[in-house]
């Protein structure tokens, strides 16, 4: 993604705290949205961001951005803030307010707007979920209650499995409950749905927050366990310090046992197979038998273990660990997934670690805010319907219909022009292009929701359904044969996204708009800007990871060994240049976790630039300009990329995200020989590499 999701350029990662401090703030948004779309209507750069005291060639973020990154301060609501966050808050406001419209019609149009609007109803009735307390979830609390052995136990945690991870495209692999199920192809058989668990069970998002021994660790350990206490404490529970310190110490364990975030991009140690009976001889200790058929896939013969060493590990814990112990993880867990629907103690609590202490946000966004991005999770689909009929229009599609033939072409053009590359090796590349699907605006067919129920008065109950709505969705699926168009993404997204196993691209409606793409803007800021993600997109299916599946999606070695030693070497350049940068002094970018987003950023660009070059014949500079066509592409990337976080936001997306930092990542022009040529670079300047040192590596 963009952001991080795969692809995503920008981030899917959803923080779980946003927030919005009103209408002065709304206004404000608008006004930036709306000064960064007239400027993009002209150039498609917006020069007033600029900081042109400064060198290209000695600092290029800064000459791009610095005036604005000078100038902004970073809303008290949010976590970071730049061209995308803008983009997305301008989408949203427009959202709520559609959405609040429909809220107060009682019989909107579509069964998808009925839908959209109750669920929007029941998340903003405050006084309503004030007035039931922990009573909605009272059905959940007296199931764990009612544990009294190890088979109760692995019962309640199958039943509590949802499809709320994904491995590849919008690589989320968190999730509280001990194991997640991701339903796509299999490895091996690209044409039919199967079962992959990854690990889980953390309410940290990943071990690193566990096993890291530094201070600031440390103290964010405390506040966590002084969380969970809190929580214990508001629900009630007795010796809510001592629980809080056994159920830290069992997440610890399960921590001991995940694989790294590093390890889990590596598709050769997740491809798993394991039968059934596997789970009995290889990690024993949960009964099996009670899990799956709890989890509604006791019908499975094969699964894939994204993760092995976690399914041993946490399936011992079940074993080792008192019962009481899991029983109040389990406890805390549920009021903790639920907090953005419960009382208002609840969701403070909630807010005041996971958005202050993990992410450095001081204010939660406004609750319209909280309320949408719930749906967007859940009911995306819905929401996407009643987005895309007022805001994407048709005219847009078909020029970034024509803008995504002209990079596939000048993909494919740069595979047939390597010259290490076998034609062998070149033609099954080539052939990964030819059955690319790639889905612009929103899906052929929407998910269906028909039968799911949604209750204006039931917040926690409509979050709760959904939920299992779509885990049944997915259940569905096993053993069914695979839709190549499938998004999964929803339209309403500023995102992009690579499906590496089915070899599919989606660019949802939303980052089709200003300042990324823009109808009546110079071709050199469109193709700087959404060519440039899409050159990203393509580009994963010949990153690190994406290399490593065929045409069809099947997971398959299609190198020879001399090819694929020069592809590492290339990489492995990439991965150390990143790995020079140093964000904070304690703390470097892993250019290993991020080479697969790195790839893409840097195949990606080139790609762009060469389909810019080659549908405008190069003008050198627009008349009346004082940027040449090529300067411009530049300047439009390095701005896609404006932005700034908190401390705390930017240290986690470093340990956990695959995306570096949206500084680094507009430093990808360091490799592109036409940057030095377009800004006069000279091997004096501070960004200056020389020509050996610059990596290609498609
Ligand atoms: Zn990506």
């Amino acid at each position: 993604m963009l952001s991080q999701v795969c692809c995503s350029i920008l981030c899917p990662k959803v923080s779980r705290a946003k927030l919005f401090s009103g209408i002065i703030a709304v206004f404000c948004t608008l006004a930036v949205a709306t000064e960064i779309a007239a400027a993009a209507a002209k150039l498609g750069i917006d020069e007033s961001s600029m900081n042109k005291t400064v060198t290209p060639g000695n600092d290029f973020w800064e000459f791009s951005n610095g005036t604005w990154l000078a100038k902004t301060e970073i809303p008290a609501d949010k976590s970071r803030w730049g061209a995308g966050g803008i983009l997305a808050e301008e989408t949203n406001l427009r959202l709520i307010a559609l959405i609040q419209e429909l809220a107060k019609n009682r019989a909107p149009a579509t069964p998808a707007a009925r839908m959209v609007a109750d669920y929007y109803n029941a998340f903003m009735d405050e006084a309503g979920i004030e007035g039931k307390g922990l009573l909605p979830l009272q059905p959940a609390l007296q199931q764990i209650a009612a544990i009294t052995d190890k088979e109760a136990l692995a019962r309640v945690l199958g039943g509590s499995i949802r499809a709320d991870v994904d491995a590849l495209n919008n690589t989320d692999f968190y999730t509280e409950n001990v194991f997640g199920l991701w339903v796509v192809q299999g490895f091996g058989d690209p044409k039919h749905y199967t079962p992959y668990l990854l690990q889980g069970g953390l309410g940290l998002p990943d071990r690193a927050y566990y096993l890291t021994k530094d201070d600031r660790m440390e103290g964010i350990r405390t506040k966590y366990q002084a969380y969970i206490t809190t929580i214990l404490r508001l629900a009630g529970l007795t010796e809510p310090e001592a629980r809080a310190a056994r159920i830290f110490a069992l997440e610890r364990q399960i921590a001991e046992s995940h694989a790294t975030r590093e390890d889990s991009e590596d598709v050769l140690k997740a491809n798993n197979p394991w039968s059934r009976a596997d789970f009995d001889q290889k990690a024993p200790g949960m009964d099996w038998s009670a899990f799956f058929k709890a989890a509604g896939l006791e019908g499975q013969t094969m699964f894939t273990i994204w993760q092995p060493g976690a399914v041993v590990g946490e399936s011992g814990l079940v074993a080792s660990v008192p019962l009481a112990d899991w029983k109040d993880f389990l406890v805390f867990h549920t009021l903790n997934h639920f907090a953005g629907v419960l009382p208002k103690v609840f969701l403070d609590a909630n807010f005041a670690f996971f958005g202050t202490v993990l992410a450095g946000t001081p204010q939660q966004q406004a609750r319209p805010k909280r309320a949408l991005e719930s749906a967007n999770a859940v009911i995306g689909d819905l929401v996407g319907q009643v987005y895309v009929a007022k805001y994407f229009p048709a005219a847009s599609k078909a020029k970034v219909q024509t803008m995504v033939a002209n990079l596939l072409k000048a993909f494919d053009q740069r595979i047939t022009k390597l010259d290490w590359m076998a034609p062998s090796t070149k033609e099954q590349a080539r052939a990964k292009l030819k059955t690319l699907y790639v889905g612009i605006g929103y899906p052929d067919h929407w998910k269906d929701f028909s039968g799911l129920v949604l209750d204006p008065a039931d917040a926690l109950g409509n979050l709760r359904r959904a939920e299992e709505f779509t885990y049944r969705q997915n259940l569905a699926k096993l053993g069914q044969a695979v839709d190549p168009s499938e998004w999964c993404m929803v339209a309403q997204t500023v995102n992009a996204v690579n499906m590496p196993l089915q070899n599919a691209l989606d660019f949802p409606a939303a980052i089709l708009q200003p300042p990324f793409f823009d109808p009546n803007a110079s071709d050199a800021a469109n193709y700087g800007g959404i060519g440039a993600t899409i050159g990203h997109e393509i580009s994963h299916s010949f990153d690190d990871q994406g290399c490593q599946f065929d045409a069809q999606g099947r997971l398959r070695d299609w190198w020879t060994p001399d090819d694929l030693a020069h592809f590492k070497a290339s990489s492995a350049a990439l991965a150390a240049q990143y790995s020079t940068y140093r964000p904070f002094p304690d703390l470097a970018i892993n250019g290993v976790l991020n080479l697969s987003e790195n790839i893409a950023d840097l195949a990606g660009l080139g790609a762009a630039l060469d389909a810019y070059h080659a549908a405008t014949a190069g003008t050198a500079k627009p008349p009346g300009q004082i940027y040449t066509s090529d300067q411009l592409f530049f300047i439009a990337y390095a701005q896609s990329w404006c932005g700034k976080s908190r401390e705390e936001a930017e240290r986690r997306q470093i340990l956990t995200d695959g995306h570096s930092p949206a500084h680094y990542r507009a430093l990808t022009v360091r490799n592109l020989d036409d940057w030095y040529a377009a800004f006069a670079v000279s091997p004096a300047q501070k960004l200056y590499l020389a020509p050996a040192a610059r990596v290609r590596v498609w």
